[in-house]
């Protein structure tokens, strides 16, 4: 689950990681409220305004500006907010802005240089062990520093069993150029970075920038936070940051019926049963012309009422011109998943698009009885190539 940047700021904060402080507002005279309150709070005379959506990259789109004044915090604020932010790391329709972050200006002059660094902590799979990945190239793409100059991104692996150790913290500091204050700050804002990240059961943390202040404070100015969806059910306070917004409504639907259902751009819907045989039966749809407007696992039990369930769900996309549906009958025996469909198709009535069933294992040749004689606007196959060709044919 993705949290805005505020959230992960307030997550990381409640662990001791320094943040760029910030107060959310939701329109332009609660932004004004939150500058002067930061004022107060932090003396600062300017801030950055930002908007707040699940994506990056939000600084090149138009979505983080500095004020310089409260007028100015009060028309910046006014057009973020509101607006269609189109980011490197949005779609082209862009995501629409409901809320800023008005934030401390950190980048204030002073006795040093202010110096950019980047640093996430996540897990590596084939080590099977959490790292901290650091660069002296922050706040700047990421992907383009590990194109170019790959020398500059530095791993650091922890051992489950000691946690990060001292020494650890002090190799990034020092892999970063950094000495004196800001060497000891490093150590410290690394160091209370990984407990937050293990205690929150987070999948993810990317903190680009991190901030070396012109006095030599080390800070987060931004915050990428996942959690694990996995450990939701024992992070309640976590669980209640979801912000349904911005994610897919389709897919926050299909979450709540228990589907594993992700939406894609093309035209052919499909309802597989497996995570491998769904992926295959995306290949078979591209090789057959046509390209899959979702990827849909319901599971083990493809009874009458999950298929109806699915149905529904893959109807929703205006884009969809076909369905395929290809289920193994290992578990579930296919005369079942044969009814379900039936059924499941007679109670929505009409469906406009064509339907190739294809079912495969136990009673397939039952199933395929049952849904040709069914009466209704269903094709059935039984071999794989079978099923695309007929994909072929209703695109055509
Ligand atoms: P992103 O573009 O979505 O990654 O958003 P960030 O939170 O990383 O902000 C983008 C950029 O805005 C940063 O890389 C900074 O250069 C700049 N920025 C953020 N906070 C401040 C600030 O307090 N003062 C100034 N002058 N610039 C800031
Ligand atoms: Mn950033």
């Amino acid at each position: 689950m993705n949290l805005h940047e505020y959230q992960g700021k307030e997550i990381l904060a409640s662990f001791g990681v320094r943040i760029q402080r910030g107060i959310v507002a939701h329109n332009a005279k609660e932004a004004v409220a939150a500058a002067k309150q930061l004022t107060v709070e932090t003396g600062t005379g300017w801030h950055v305004i930002k908007a707040q959506v699940h994506a990056g990259g939000r600084g090149k789109g138009g979505g983080v500006k500095l004020a310089k004044n409260l007028n100015e915090v009060e028309e910046i604020a006014g057009s973020i907010i509101g607006m269609n932010l189109i980011t490197p790391q949005t779609s082209a329709a862009g995501k629409k802005v409901h809320q800023v972050l008005v934030a401390e200006d950190v980048y204030y002059p002073g006795e040093t240089e202010t110096s950019e660094f980047y640093m996430s902590v996540l897990l590596n799979r084939s080590t099977g062990r959490n790292m901290i990945m650091y660069s002296t190239e922050g706040g700047m793409d990421i992907e383009e520093v590990a194109e170019k100059t790959p020398h500059l991104i530095y791993t650091e692996e922890i051992d489950p069993g000691t946690g990060l150790l001292a020494f650890q913290a002090r190799k990034i500091a020092f892999n970063l150029g950094l000495s004196g204050t800001a060497f000891k700050e490093m150590t410290k804002f690394v160091a209370a970075l990984y407990t937050a990240y293990v205690e929150s059961d987070s999948s993810m943390f990317e903190i680009n920038p991190v901030l070396k202040t012109s006095d030599n404070k080390i800070m987060a100015v931004d915050a990428k936070v996942s959690i694990d969806d996995n450990a939701l059910y024992r992070r309640k306070q976590y669980a209640e940051m979801r912000d349904l917004r911005e994610e897919n409504p389709i897919e926050v639907e299909a979450g709540a019926l228990g589907l594993n259902y992700v939406d894609l751009e093309g035209n052919v819907g499909c309802m597989v049963n497996g995570a491998g045989l769904a992926m295959a039966t995306m290949d078979l749809i591209k090789q057959a012309g046509g390209e899959p407007a979702n990827f849909l696992d319901v599971g083990g039990t493809a009874d009458a009422a999950r298929v109806e369930a699915a149905f529904k769900i893959i109807l929703k996309d205006p884009e969809v011109k076909a369905i395929l549906i290809n289920i193994f009958g290992g578990i579930v025996r296919c005369d079942r998943v044969a009814q379900g469909v039936i059924d499941a198709y007679k109670n929505m009535g009409t469906i406009n698009v064509p339907i190739i069933v294809r079912l495969q294992g136990t009673n397939a040749d039952i199933a395929k009885e049952l849904i040709d004689n069914s009466g209704l606007d269903v094709q059935s196959a039984v071999q794989f190539q079978e099923a695309a060709d007929k994909v072929k044919q209703v695109l055509a």
